[in-house]
Order: structure tokens, then sequence, then C-alpha cells
């Protein structure tokens, strides 16, 4: 039976995945960057049996299982880029890349999957339609890698699109999902406030860019406390306020960069109109200039209902050993580029505990770290969905 042999076949890979996992983790690359993780990648797949692709949407890798026979195309997606953190985890296989870090478990995505991918290779006889791998790069910034595979053209022909990800502060054992809305819409924005500089001790001649910025953060602030619908999730912060300067000299222009997430496309929307209200306001409120630039990166990640409920089930009926709950865990604060595959086909991404013994710490953490038998059930619970979907086709 294809799902025993699958499973049986990746518990035999445990050995392959700790050490591919740990070799990317060594040698983590930043996004748009990643070209010997691309080639460790490449690698891995020289000579065996299937058709491979690179230097799709950047260093992306395409893989497709072809069994040749009619039938869909499902994709399976791990993205492989790394974070700009100096590590302070202390392991044996910490980063020798100094100032960059396998921070959010990119390197054990890529590790299960390519493990998944040699059982799948070598059951090919075994399936219909076909299996797509999707090694994306730069899912950390925007652009973001997904959007530049699909531009590629990674998804011709794809019908469904499934991601995980390993998550330091659920459960090893846990499988977490939620159908719907599941992650964060986020958009970047700057603002310059331009005022008129001048003398400390005559504010009458000047035009004090400080207090008009700093009169702004606070307005920013009732976008989220008075205009939005409090059943609406949205959050603004401004992470930046360049307003460096010396005591006696009144400022003449200040930055300020922020940032902005949400749960819908009407909040979405809602959010950039008011700010841009506010600014144009606050220019005639305080005849200065203010200059806005607004870019709206990853949109909202939405899984579909009913792919989302298919995985579930193919979760829960394989009896999967080590995993003890498979549960709806809400929506997520943090945005994923995986949304924009969302956008194009029916699509789930869930999340498997990866919690590692003692002190667990969050995801773009100097600490990061996660229980390495988080792999092995990624591998199977993304095995099982597989399993499923051709079971569905026979
Ligand atoms: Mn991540």
């Amino acid at each position: 039976m294809l799902k025993t042999k699958l499973f049986e076949m990746l518990d035999l890979k445990k050995e392959d995945m700790l050490r591919d996992r740990r070799w990317l983790h060594r040698y983590p690359e930043l996004s748009y960057e990643e070209e010997k993780t691309s080639k460790y990648i490449l690698q891995h797949y020289a000579g065996k049996d299937v058709k491979v692709e690179s230097d799709i949407g950047g260093y992306g890798v395409k893989v497709t299982i072809d069994s040749g026979k009619p039938g869909k195309t499902l994709a399976l997606r791990a993205d492989f880029d790394a974070l700009p953190l100096e590590e302070q985890t202390g392991l044996p296989f910490a980063s020798e890349n100094p100032g960059v870090m396998h921070a959010c478990g990119h390197d054990a995505h890529t590790a299960y999957m390519m493990a998944l991918a040699d059982c799948l290779i070598e059951l090919k006889d075994e399936l219909v339609g076909k299996i797509v791998i999707i090694h994306q790069p730069a899912e950390e910034m925007p652009p973001g890698g997904a959007l530049m595979m699909i531009q590629d053209g990674v998804l011709e022909g794809v019908d469904n699109v499934i991601g995980c990800h390993v998550m330091s502060q659920m459960d090893c054992g846990n499988i977490c999902y939620h159908a719907g809305p599941t992650q964060l819409a986020r958009a970047k924005f700057t603002i310059r406030v331009q005022g008129k500089g001048g003398h400390g001790s005559s504010p009458h001649e000047a035009n004090d860019s400080i207090v008009i910025a700093s009169q702004l953060v606070v307005n920013l602030q009732t976008i989220i406390s008075r205009r939005l619908d409090p059943f609406e999730p949205g959050v603004l912060t401004i992470g930046s306020f360049d307003g460096k300067g010396q005591f006696n000299i009144i400022k003449d222009s200040v930055e300020l960069i922020g940032d902005v997430r949400c749960l819908s496309d009407q909040t979405k929307q809602l959010i950039e109109s008011e700010i841009r209200n506010i600014c144009h306001g606050f220019e005639i409120a305080y005849s200065c200039k203010i200059d806005l630039d607004y870019k709206n990166d990853y949109p909202v990640l939405v899984n579909d209902e009913k792919i989302t409920r298919f995985v579930v089930d193919a979760i829960e009926s394989a009896d999967i050993k080590g995993i003890n709950r498979v549960l709806d865990y809400g929506p997520l604060p943090s945005s994923e580029d995986f949304a924009y595959y969302t956008e194009i086909v029916p699509s789930c991404f869930f999340f498997v505990g990866a919690k590692p013994q003692g002190e667990s710490y969050p995801h773009h953490h100097p600490k990061f770290d996660i229980d390495e038998d988080s792999m092995i059930y990624a591998a199977k619970a993304m095995a099982a969905v597989v399993y499923k979907y051709m079971e569905e086709q026979k």
C-alpha cells in the first residue's frame, strides 16, 4: 500500500533529513542570495529520474515528478532562505556565516521536502498525475520568492499547492491549521515630513518637523482604535522615527517608517486611505509638506475551505505515529508569501509543532531552535496528503 510504503521509506530517511537540515543550518543565506543553498538542492536531485528546473524566480528550483498517467497536479512547497541575525544557539552545527541564521526553520522545510521527494520519485509508478516540488527562495523579504516563481510560471498546470511551517512555540506532535483567512496581509510605508529648519531660540521663524511628526505618530494610532471595526484585526506600527539632530537646532525634516497588518482586503484599503487622509490633513493643519510612500506586499493568506478540510482529513485518517493532535489554531499574526499561491489556486498552509525540549524561543530570535522530530512529522503529514490526493483520483 502506497501510504505504508511512504511512511516506511520516510523512517529510513531520518538520518538524511538531519544531515541536510544541519548542513543548511550551518551555511544559511539571505533572501535573494541563496546561491549555495540552491546548488545543494540541485545536487540532491542530480542523476535522479526526475525533471529539475533551476533558476525559477531567482534561485528557485522546480522538481516535477510525472507519473506518466493522466491526473491532477499537486504542488508541495518548501522555502529555503535565512535571516539577518547573529546566531546564539550554541548548537554544534550553528551558522558559520556571520550575521546570517536559519531562525525560521526553512532549513527544516527544505530537508524534509528533499527526503519526501526522494520517496515520491522512487514510487513514481504508483502515483497518478504529477507532483511538483517547489523549492522556494526569498520568503522573508518582499517582493518574495513565491511571487517571483509564480511570475516564472511555477504554477502552470498546478491544481493545488500545499505547504507547511514548523512552529517553535507549538507542541511537537501537534498539527495546527485554520481554514479561511489565516495569516495577515502586510504593507510597509515611509512618511517624510518636510518642515522648516531654524534656530532653537526662534520657533516662530521655523516649522518644527519633530513636533509635527510626533503628532502624526499619535494620530495614526487612531486609525486602529477609532476607525476599525472592533471585530476586524489590524496593526499599525511606526518602527522607525528618524529625528536625530542637535539640542539647539529645529529639525528641518523627519522620516517615519511603518508597518501595517490586517486580515481582509477591506481593512487593507481602509487603513491605507486613512493614512493618506491624515497625512493630507497634516499638510494643511501644519503648513508642511508630507510625502507618503506606501507599498502593499504579502496579501492575506487564505486557506481554501475545501482543500483545508481535505488536508486535515488526510492527516487525521493516516494515524501517524507521534502526531497526537490535529487542531484548529485560529489565524496567526505573521505574514507569509505562500499567500500568493492561495490567491491563484485553492491551497492550504498548515503548521507543524516543533517546540524543542527545554526553553523554546520564537521565530526570528537568535536562540530559535526546533525539535528535529518535527521534520518526520511534516514529511509524513505531507505524505498523507499526497496519498489521499492519489486515492481520490483512482
Ligand atoms: Mn518562515
